[in-house]
């Protein structure tokens, strides 16, 4: 059925095509778009679009970015001797809103789950221990608590120890299976000063 004409449905179901969006917000949404100012609309596709073409990974850590390297890794005063493992560019940015991490990134993309048919071919490791090539004074693992998270990080361990590099897991008291986007700066403080060697 079809109340709203069929630009406006259509408009509802892209909307409601994103993740986190129900049917009510999409709605809400297409009703507050059409209601905006043209140039304000203007504004936010020209912001779609340009992301979409101009986002890459960076080629050093794989976090999303316009540029090449990213403003963390080509940024001269960050310690890029100690990398922090992260699973997406979200826990990424969850760590940088605390600001006292100052070493640098490694985006895995994604964590192993053999449930899922994701083994570790699939997330960014091999470009990971390709930068441990470089000086590298410890590798914290900060992937999420969840089982999927703990698996990616002892395989990591065991991958990484026999090149002498220090490898920490940050500390638990993150809670199990949370998303470490979710977690407040001081939880994730208290994890990262409270890391433990693997
Ligand atoms: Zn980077």
């Amino acid at each position: 059925m079809d109340y709203y004409g069929s630009q406006i449905s259509r408009l509802i179901e892209q909307l409601s095509a994103l993740p986190g969006i129900g049917s009510k917000t999409a709605q809400r949404l297409a009703f507050h778009i059409v209601n905006m100012p043209m140039e304000k609309v203007q504004a936010l596709s020209e912001s779609v679009l340009d992301a979409k073409k101009n986002v890459r990974y960076c080629k050093q850590c794989f976090t999303m970015t316009d540029r090449e390297l990213c403003p963390i890794c080509s940024n001269p005063k960050r310690n890029s001797r100690q990398i922090m493992v992260v699973e997406n560019t979200r826990d990424l940015a969850a760590y940088e809103k605390t600001g006292r991490f100052e070493g640098v990134y490694h985006v895995l993309h994604g964590a192993i789950s053999p449930m899922l048919g994701i083994g570790p071919n699939d997330i960014r490791l091999k470009e990971l221990m390709t930068r441990l090539q470089g000086e590298v004074e410890e590798v914290i693992i900060a992937t999420n608590s969840s089982l999927e998270g703990e698996t990616t990080a002892m395989y990591i361990s065991k991958l990484i120890k026999p090149t002498g590099i220090l490898v920490t897991r940050i500390a638990s008291g993150v809670p199990v299976g949370g998303d470490l986007e979710y977690i407040d700066e001081v939880t994730l403080l208290r994890a990262l000063e409270g890391r433990v060697e693997l």
